[in-house]
């Protein structure tokens, strides 16, 4: 995620995956990369992100990690940059450190995903969030990740995109998930696919 995770002091663990992170389809883990299929028990890392509305999952993928290499390659150098910089200026990166790491030595990782990596929003009180993280097989990985984003936080990210990037977003949503139009003209429900 945009080498912010280079910045985070703690060591990372592996933790069984928490329910948030399970598939809806199956009432289980995520078995096969969204793009190319492999199975994700074998794939050396994958990422999954889950969009909400209310409690209801709308969006959710898992994708491996080279499939995510080729998806960033899609999307701008400039977008890239302007979302790296936005990151690095406005995620108060010390007190998520601070209030993480007296919790870094157990597997429950809802303190990771309580409230919005920007904005601060507790998770009950958004009306729309996504959360993501990173997986080697069946654990979580725990470092800088997993994280939640409140839509509010979704719409000033996209807003830092550029056109190209949100187009070819937008066809991403459009042909894995087939959801209409309407759905991408509302930014704060969009996989954020970085
Ligand atoms: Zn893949």
């Amino acid at each position: 995620m945009t080498g912010i995770d280079k910045h985070w002091p703690l060591f990372p663990r592996l933790v069984p995956i928490p329910k948030i992170f399970h598939c809806l389809e199956h009432d289980g883990p995520f078995r096969n990369c969204l793009q190319c299929g492999i199975d994700l028990l074998h794939a050396d890392r994958y990422l999954i992100e889950r969009v909400f509305k209310g409690r209801e999952p709308i969006v959710e993928y898992a994708m491996c990690s080279s499939c995510v290499e080729d998806a960033s390659a899609e999307l701008s150098a400039e977008s890239l940059e302007n979302v790296r910089k936005y990151f690095l200026e406005n995620v108060e990166l010390q007190s998520r450190v601070d209030r993480l790491r007296p919790l870094a030595e157990q597997d429950d990782v809802s303190p990771w995903l309580s409230e919005c990596l920007f904005t601060g929003l507790a998770a009950d009180d958004c009306q729309e969030r996504q959360v993501c993280g990173w997986f080697e097989g069946d654990r979580l990985r725990l470092d800088f990740a997993p994280f939640m984003l409140s839509g509010k936080a979704i719409e000033a990210i996209s807003e830092q995109l550029s056109e190209q990037t949100r187009g070819w977003m937008e066809d991403f949503v459009g042909n894995n998930f087939g959801l209409p139009s309407e759905f991408c003209d509302d930014p704060s429900l969009m996989p954020l696919l970085i």
